[in-house]
């Protein structure tokens, strides 16, 4: 897989890409520099040099608080990751944005596996069981506020509610499905006129912390 993602990353490479709130660019000498895409033009950086360092980048938003969801809109600002080699590329990303560049081969190559929502909540166990109980209107109100990209997360939603095929969320914009969309714009704005490409953040399958949300809603019903 790491051969497959790095052949990924060489073809959108041509000169820039972007991949969520990040910014890669090619360097004449043929590294590579990482920064937030806010920071574009900035000659105040704080510059890294070691792909680990993405570690401590991605843990806090620009106000010190923890980041529990690597794909939320809060990715702090104010840095500068210079790479020397595709390898360490590779691992940065992984580091910024976890398992995205393998999921995104998966799907490029038509090998993606989608769960369902319904299908993430019946397999739970323990504490998080009574997570499927959640009603299907409630769904479209969690999903819709949880999921969103201006505030909630940066990824495309590829699943849906039920192995019906329901949409996840009559709350979400189109384009919060569309993988060619990007995230960080608002729908229906114009595009801007020139763009880099773009690597998607996909989502295969609902995550822990909405897994988590689907139970607290349930509960808070059950409790009052
Ligand atoms: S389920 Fe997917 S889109 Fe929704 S918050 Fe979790 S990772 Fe983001």
């Amino acid at each position: 897989m790491p051969n497959l993602i790095e052949q990924a990353l060489e073809a959108a490479l041509v000169d820039r890409f972007y991949i969520g709130q990040i910014l890669v660019r090619k360097t004449n000498g043929g590294g590579f520099v990482i920064s937030h895409r806010d920071d574009q033009g900035r000659g105040d950086l704080k510059l890294f040099q070691s792909a680990e360092d993405a570690i401590d980048l991605t843990k806090f938003d620009d106000s010190g608080n923890y980041r529990p969801l690597k794909t939320a809109p809060n990715l702090q600002h104010g840095w500068r990751l210079q790479l020397a080699i595709l390898d360490d590329l590779r691992r940065s990303l992984d580091y910024f944005y976890p398992g995205r560049l393998a999921i995104f081969v998966s799907w490029k190559s038509s090998q993606l596996q989608i769960t369902p929502l319904r299908e993430t909540l019946d397999r739970q166990s323990g504490m998080y069981r009574i997570a499927a109980k959640i009603s299907d209107k409630q769904v479209n109100r969690v999903v819709g506020d949880f999921c969103r990209s201006d505030g909630g997360c940066l990824r495309t939603v590829l699943w849906k509610r039920d192995s019906r095929g329901t949409v996840a969320s009559t709350r979400l914009p189109p384009e919060k499905f569309d993988p060619a969309f990007d995230q960080t714009l608002t729908p229906g704005s114009p595009p801007p006129a020139t763009t880099p490409r773009l690597i998607p953040l996909l989502c295969q399958e609902p995550c822990n912390l909405l897994v988590a949300e689907c139970r607290n809603v349930v509960k808070d019903e059950t409790e009052r």
